[in-house]
């Protein structure tokens, strides 16, 4: 059931990294639902991953990606109307819709719940609720209608544009390093220094680690890891740092990968007993020896998105601790400009499109 008396438009792509311009009526607005005329969305590789049909074939055909989503709330069901003010500014992530009473769900764990569903570019599985069924498209958009329960509010203190990349970015980064209890008595290493890994150098900071090695292939990196929060850098193609550091991380998260990333060199920079979290899927199955992670209770283990509960501590937190994505904004209008921007700008780090709608706090 759709909504004639409503148009989004959006930048869609049809399985190549093209995006056309295309307009769509959103489901009718459930009593669940928050609609959100959009000021910002970032852009995540995941974006680019699935828009290039790399993920597999377009749910319809058609997708609207973006799930860095940021705006105010213009309209809301009955249910939310309690929760939400017309005129808020809140945000939306990767997830848009969950069971939210199975064991993962309870838990804060909503990425694993088997009626998860993903807010582009994925179609509503909790069926006895027609309002809960259908396509959904994401935030390279100029409005979305979302279940209000996987609606964030924005703290005062955090700019609509620095907030995007918080959504998806910092979620998936500050979850994991919480989760595996990233403090003064852990020294934590980050490889890779992108969108990803430049928040969870900061993470680590504002949790205090005892130490925050920022791990990269590439010497530019070094002042801004160090900006970020680094108190050591590592060049993982320079073998004796490399041997230096190797057993002195009792946490890991590898946040990137190369052509050329050695999974077993890495990992042999984790000490007895710590862990490496795998955030980004390589593009081939990795080999791993097993012998060397044997001897010393090496854990690996790997982490996806970030759930209900860690998204609203995430931006309480970042509030706090003044943590913040290093974004270029570029307008929407120009949404390939801006994805070309994303997949081979270099940008610093994260690229936040904008539908010039001014809603600053
Ligand atoms: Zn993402
Ligand atoms: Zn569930």
């Amino acid at each position: 059931m759709t909504d004639s008396s409503v148009t989004f438009h959006g930048w869609a792509s049809t399985g190549s990294v093209q995006l056309q311009p295309w307009s769509y009526h959103p489901r009718a607005l459930g009593p669940r639902d928050v609609e959100i005329q959009i000021s910002h969305c970032g852009i995540c590789a995941s974006d680019i991953h699935t828009i290039k049909g790399e993920w597999g074939p377009l749910v319809q055909g058609t997708c609207i990606a973006g799930h860095e989503i940021i705006g105010t709330v213009v309209a809301r069901g009955v249910d939310q109307a309690e929760k939400f003010a017309i005129g808020d500014r809140v945000g939306v992530g990767a997830i848009a819709e969950s069971c939210q009473t199975c064991e993962y769900c309870t838990r804060g764990l909503d990425q694993q719940c088997a009626q998860r569903t993903f807010s582009f570019n994925d179609t509503y599985k909790v069926e006895q609720d027609e309002h809960r069924r259908g396509v959904t498209y994401g935030g390279f958009a100029d409005g979305v209608r979302v279940p209000g329960d996987f609606v964030y509010k924005i703290p005062d203190a955090i700019s609509s544009a620095e907030a995007a990349p918080l959504m998806c970015a910092g979620s998936t980064t500050y979850a994991p390093l919480a989760h595996h209890g990233a403090g003064p008595d852990k020294r934590v290493g980050i490889y890779g220094i992108g969108g990803l890994g430049h928040m969870a150098l900061q993470w680590a900071r504002a949790f205090q680690a005892k130490e925050v090695v920022a791990i990269s292939t590439s010497d530019d990196k070094r002042d801004e890891a160090k900006q970020l929060g680094a108190t050591r850098f590592v060049n993982s193609r320079d073998k004796d740092s490399m041997k230096q550091a190797s057993g002195s991380m009792e946490l890991l998260l590898v946040t990137s990968f190369g052509p050329d990333t050695d999974y077993n060199e890495l990992l042999s920079l984790v000490a007895n007993n710590g862990t490496c979290v795998l955030l980004a899927v390589p593009e081939k199955d990795i080999s791993l020896s097993v012998s060397s992670l044997l001897g010393r209770h090496i854990n690996l283990t790997a982490w996806l998105l970030g759930g209900r509960t860690a998204i609203r501590q995430m931006l309480d937190f970042a509030a706090k601790h003044n943590v913040r994505p290093w974004i270029e904004t570029m307008p929407m209008s120009d949404a390939n400009a801006a994805i070309k921007k994303a997949m081979d700008g270099f940008p610093r780090y994260r690229v936040v499109m904008h539908t010039g709608v001014v809603e600053e706090p």
